[in-house]
């Protein structure tokens, strides 16, 4: 039975983290769930998995939250041991609670930075979906990781197809965790692409582009903010610096192919040229699964993939001009140190400031590109932790600064 910790379980990683545990009662038990702010549903996971700790981002709702625990039935009530925290204190403690085996960190943003880091100094293993910490903190990370020897599975569609296929390769003992550390044989890797909600759009037409427009994924359903960073296509490139730290790879061996089907999560090309594939119905449920139950597989009823059905895989290059926020996250990457956490923080506003009608689709990536030219004269190339979220503060500042002149 492991003991699993769900940061964010009130997101979409987080209730299907919850909905594996409910499958395999046996396998998993929850000990602790972190949330941001919404009480109704977090307390109906507290009946459901009575975890040991539960803490809430928002502090400010913990007398609320309570007040809710209080006045159930008694069968329903939680145990007395329950601890209930908040703020970043609590969300830390959550992160690092001592019975836990396993921590899903399905936190959005870098708001996940601390707990992760609080999970790994904690020597936990952790099913990596908030990619924004690796990404602007990956320097700070890899170093945390070999000192605790906490292991770092990844829980995104793509990253997992890739450690899924490294397990196959005659390195497996190398290969089989992500240390950052070069992966002997492995020389390429190719991110595939759904295209996201306005892969058919001509650039005009993007001019158009609503916030509704942007949150319909053609084929995962997922997050508000992940939903925007597919429309604009920065999820991908998020997830070439994600493989670079992961995987100890170059930006010149990871390459992004668009692959409207989603069928291939992602390949890896080895040594002798030989090419791995990952397939699936695309469902966040299967890489989920595979960072709790690895290295074993367990038996699932899921809808078995029928390539008869697919039918057809097709593939294409991406259109950088229509997209410009792949090639701005292989430069921050290129660039290193704390241009990645400038380029994530600069993302994370923008689309925040979109999704609050305050700017436009458009700008997304107009914004992030006055961030990280802002910051060039300033790049760390040795950042500490202090030194990322200082310019995660200020990335965010900047790109605010900007939408208000942008609004005259
Ligand atoms: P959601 O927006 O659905 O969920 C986010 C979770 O984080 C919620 O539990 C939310 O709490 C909590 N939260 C929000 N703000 C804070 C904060 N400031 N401090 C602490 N907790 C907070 O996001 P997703 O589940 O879609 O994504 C989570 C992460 O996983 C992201 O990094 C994303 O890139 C990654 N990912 C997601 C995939 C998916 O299919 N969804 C696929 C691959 C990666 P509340 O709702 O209670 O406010």
């Amino acid at each position: 039975m492991k003991a699993i910790s769900v940061l964010g379980s009130t997101g979409s990683i987080g209730t299907q983290t919850l909905e594996i545990v409910d499958a395999f009662p046996d396998k998993f038990r929850v000990v602790a769930l972190t949330a941001g702010q919404n009480l109704p549903l977090l307390v109906k996971q507290i009946i459901r998995h009575r975890p040991e700790i539960v803490a809430l981002a928002n502090e400010s709702l913990l007398p609320e939250l309570k007040d809710r625990l209080n006045s159930l039935s008694i069968d329903q009530r939680p145990k007395e041991f329950l601890k209930l925290t908040g703020g970043p204190d609590g969300l830390n403690e959550a992160a690092s609670w001592n019975s836990a085996d396993l921590v899903v960190t399905g936190i959005v943003g870098c708001a996940g930075l601390l707990p992760t880091l609080a999970a790994i100094r904690s020597g936990k293993d952790l099913a990596l979906a908030n990619k924004e910490t690796l990404i602007a903190a990956g320097p700070v990370v890899l170093p945390e990781l070999k000192k605790s020897g906490s292991r770092l599975l990844p829980a995104d569609s793509e990253h997992s197809a890739i450690f899924q296929c490294l397990q196959g390769t005659p390195w497996a003992e190398n290969a089989r965790l992500s240390t950052g550390i070069p992966t002997p044989g492995l020389r390429r890797i190719q991110l595939t692409a759904s295209g996201g909600a306005f892969r058919d759009w001509s650039t005009e037409d993007l001019k158009k582009a609503t916030i509704k427009d942007a949150i319909s994924h053609p084929n995962w359903s997922m997050g508000r903010k992940i939903t925007v960073d597919s429309a604009t296509l920065m999820n991908k490139g998020l997830e070439v610096i994600e493989a670079h730290y992961l995987f100890g790879i170059d930006y010149d061996h990871i390459e992004i192919i668009i692959h409207p089907q989603s069928i291939i999560h992602s390949m890896i090309e080895l040594s002798d040229s030989s090419v791995l594939a990952q397939l699936g119905w695309p469902d966040m449920k299967l890489p989920i699964l595979y960072c709790m139950s690895w290295p074993h597989r367990l038996n699932t009823p899921w809808p078995r993939l029928k390539l008869t059905e697919v039918q057809e895989l097709s593939f294409h290059s991406p259109d950088t001009s229509k997209y410009p926020c792949m090639e701005l996250a292989y430069s921050a990457g290129r660039s290193g140190g704390t241009m990645p956490a400038v380029l994530n923080a600069a993302n994370e506003e923008a689309v925040g400031q979109f999704l609050n009608e305050k700017t436009h689709f458009l700008d997304i990536p107009k914004l992030i590109e006055i961030a990280c030219e802002k910051h060039k004269n300033e790049l760390q190339v040795n950042p500490s932790l202090d030194d990322i979220l200082s310019v995660d503060k200020w990335a965010r500042q900047i790109v605010s600064e900007q939408v208000k002149k942008l609004l005259f």
